[in-house]
């Protein structure tokens, strides 16, 4: 969904809420290492308020994930909240790290299905465990030491 804000940048107090729902079908294809059991819903609003243009918003979904250590499938609730400042252009003698939060709009326009999307995956764990404790499988014999011992020897 792209963000018209040529008005925002225009004009000192508009704002434009944000309320979108990204089908889980249409991500599932797009993003072939995720699976979505549910649409990623994106809620927020731009503001303008004294020249600053600022973006705060929500992104919540929920993921059908399998655990790194013992395979076990589950879903999990992701919910993350990012804000930004728009602006149309950086100054020149800008210092890069200082304008992270930052995010450049040359034609007045934002897609805020793609940034949602490509924050969310930024905020994901690396590592995907049931749970904290998981004591994963026996490499000897496969077992699901989380539902008890083997008879394995320890290694
Ligand atoms: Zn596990
Ligand atoms: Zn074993």
């Amino acid at each position: 969904m792209i963000l018209q804000l040529r008005q925002i940048f225009e004009l000192s107090g508009q704002s434009v809420d944000i309320d979108v729902s990204l089908p889980a079908e249409q991500l599932n294809e797009s993003e072939p290492f995720l699976e979505f059991s549910a649409p990623l819903e994106i809620r927020g609003a731009v503001k303008s308020r004294s020249g600053v243009v600022t973006l705060d918003y929500a992104v919540k979904t929920t993921l059908s994930q399998q655990c790194d250590r013992c395979l076990k499938a589950f879903d999990r609730e992701y919910g993350y909240e990012f804000s930004h400042t728009l602006v149309r252009e950086l100054a020149n003698d800008s210092d890069e790290d200082e304008y992270e939060d930052y995010i450049v709009c040359p034609d007045n326009t934002l897609d805020i299905a793609e940034l949602a999307l490509s924050e969310l995956k930024l905020s994901l764990p690396s590592k995907i465990l049931c749970n904290e404790d998981c004591l994963g499988l026996c490499p000897v014999c496969g077992q699901d030491l989380n539902e008890g011992d083997c008879e394995c020897e320890e290694i």
